[in-house]
C-alpha cells in the first residue's frame, strides 16, 4: 500500500463514484436503522472510503463505521446504480488490516485462530470433540448451574448454550467420502462441508448428504478441502482467504463433480465469488471462476433434482428466516421456500421484512454482541408478530442467532429453531 494510486486500487476508489448519494439503501440497511448515523450507512461508508482514498481522513476514521457493518449487502439490493458495495467493503477492511498497529500477543492469536484452526480439519474435529465431551460428561451442567458461563470472554458463555447436541469423536471418524445415490444417479455433486459446520453442526452435515442421496446425487467429499475462507475475507486478510480458496479450488478440481454444495448461506457467497476474489490473476482466475460456476445452496439442488417427498407432519407453524448472503449475493430465494411448502405442518407464515439480516453476520454476534442484539430484537419482534413455532434457517451462524432471540424473549418452551436441511430430514424424506 505504497503509493496512493495503490491505496485507491485497494479501495475501489472509482466504484464509489457509481454511487450517487440518492440514499434508497438507506432503508433496507440494519445498522442505519439500529444507530441512525449516515457513518453507519452504506452511502456514509462509501464517502468515507472515498475520502481515505483522497487523503481526506486517516484509515482510523473508517475503523468504528467499517467494524459496524453487517457486510449483508442489502444495500446492493436496493442500490439504482448497481453499485459494488461488497467490493468497497473488503477493500476498506483489507486497508484497515494493513494499517492496524498489532501487540505480538494479538498477532500470535490470530495466527493461530485464522491460519492454524480454520484450515485444520484437525483442529475442526478436535474442537467438535471437545464439545461433546463438554456436553456429554456433565461439565455443561455444571458450568450452567455454577453460572461460571458467565465469565467467559466476548460473551460466549451465551453461545455454548444454544450449540446443537454434537457426535462421539467415534461417530465422526466413520464417516466415508463417496456416497451413492439412491435409486439411479441424475447428479453427481462435490459437498464443500465447511470448517465450524462440519466441527459443531455435523449432525446437519450428514443430513445434507442423506437428501442428497436420496434425492438421486452421488455424493463426494474431496479430503484436501478447507475453511472456504469467509471470516478471513470479512477480517480484510486476504491473502490468507486466497490460500485457501486455492486448496479448495485444487481439491473439487480432482472430482468430477456437476455442482459443488453447500448448506451454509455465507460460506456459499464467498465460494460464488471466488472468480471475482482472482480477478486479474493470470493464473487463478478462470480455475477459480470454473469452481464458482458449480457453487450451488443445497435448496438449489433438492429442488432441480425434485426427487423427494415427505412422510411426516411437522407438528408446529413455520416461518423463515433466510441468511442474507443466500439471498443478497447468491440470489437463492424461492427454493427453499418451495421446499418448506412440500412439508407437512400445521401451516406456513411468511415473516415481515425475513429477509433484514438477523445480526449475526459471521462473528459479528460475537464482537460486536450489543449491537448484535439490538438488531435482533427487531427481527424477534417480526417472528413474534408471525406467531409461528419453528423458525427455519439456511445458515448455521443465523441458526444460533435465531435460538439466542428464543432465549432473549423467554420463548423456549415454544418456539425452536432449526436449519432447513434438519427439518427435511424430520419431514420424513424419502426418494420419490
Ligand atoms: S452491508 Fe448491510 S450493514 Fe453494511 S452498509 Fe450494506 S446494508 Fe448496511
Ligand atoms: S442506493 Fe446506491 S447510489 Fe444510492 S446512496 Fe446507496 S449506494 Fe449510493
Amino acid at each position: 500500500m505504497s503509493t496512493r494510486a495503490g491505496l485507491k486500487d485497494r479501495l475501489h476508489y472509482n466504484e464509489t463514484f457509481n454511487c450517487v448519494q440518492c440514499g434508497y439503501c438507506l432503508p433496507v440497511c440494519p445498522t442505519y436503522e439500529t444507530m441512525k448515523s449516515e457513518v453507519h450507512s452504506p452511502r456514509g461508508r462509501i464517502n468515507l472510503v472515498k475520502m481515505l482514498a483522497e487523503d481526506k481522513v486517516k484509515a482510523e476514521d473508517l475503523r468504528e463505521p467499517i467494524e459496524k457493518c453487517l457486510g449483508c449487502r442489502a444495500c446492493e439490493t436496493a442500490c439504482p446504480t448497481s453499485v459494488q458495495y461488497g467490493k468497497i467493503l473488503e477493500g476498506a477492511k483489507e486497508v484497515l488490516e494493513f494499517a492496524e498497529q498489532k501487540s505480538r500477543a494479538q498477532k500470535i492469536s490470530e495466527s493461530l485462530i485464522f491460519n492454524q484452526m480454520f484450515p485444520s480439519k484437525r483442529w475442526m474435529n478436535t474442537i467438535g470433540n471437545l464439545s461433546w465431551f463438554y456436553q456429554k460428561s456433565g461439565l455443561q451442567k455444571m458450568a450452567q448451574r455454577t453460572e461460571i458461563t458467565h465469565l467467559a470472554p466476548l460473551h460466549l458463555g451465551k453461545f455454548e448454550s444454544v450449540l446443537p447436541d454434537l457426535p462421539s469423536p467415534v461417530e465422526r471418524k466413520k464417516r466415508a467420502r463417496q456416497f451413492k445415490a439412491i435409486g439411479s444417479r441424475k447428479l453427481t455433486v462435490g459437498f464443500i462441508t465447511g470448517c465450524v459446520m462440519d466441527a459443531i453442526f455435523y449432525e446437519t452435515n450428514r443430513n445434507t448428504i442423506d437428501l442428497l442421496t436420496k434425492a438421486g446425487a452421488e455424493v463426494l467429499i474431496p479430503v484436501n478441502q478447507t475453511c472456504c475462507g469467509a471470516l478471513h475475507a470479512h477480517a480484510g486478510k486476504i491473502t490468507d482467504a486466497k490460500a485457501l480458496a486455492k486448496r479448495n479450488i485444487e481439491a473439487f478440481e480432482k472430482e468430477e463433480a456437476d455442482y459443488i454444495v453447500n448448506n451454509a448461506g455465507g460460506c456459499g457467497a464467498t465460494l460464488l465469488e471466488y472468480g471475482e476474489l482472482f480477478k486479474g490473476d493470470i493464473e487463478w482466475e478462470s480455475r477459480a471462476q470454473a469452481f464458482s460456476n458449480k457453487v450451488r445452496d443445497i435448496s438449489q439442488v433438492l429442488s432441480e433434482l425434485d426427487g423427494l417427498s415427505f412422510t411426516k407432519e411437522v407438528n408446529g407453524t413455520i416461518t423463515f428466516q433466510p441468511s442474507c448472503h443466500m439471498v443478497n449475493v447468491q440470489k437463492v430465494k424461492d427454493e427453499p421456500l418451495s421446499l418448506l411448502k412440500q412439508v407437512k405442518s400445521k401451516g406456513y407464515r411468511e415473516m415481515n421484512d425475513k429477509e433484514r439480516c438477523c445480526g449475526s453476520a459471521g462473528i459479528y454476534n460475537i464482537v460486536n454482541y450489543e449491537d448484535s442484539m439490538e438488531i435482533l430484537d427487531s427481527k424477534m419482534k417480526n417472528v413474534k408478530d408471525t406467531n409461528a413455532t419453528i423458525i427455519v434457517t439456511s445458515n448455521p451462524g443465523c441458526l444460533l442467532q435465531m435460538k439466542l432471540g428464543i432465549q432473549r424473549e423467554g420463548l423456549e418452551k415454544s418456539v425452536r429453531a432449526v436449519h432447513l436441511v434438519d427439518l427435511l430430514v424430520e419431514a420424513g424424506a424419502v426418494s420419490k
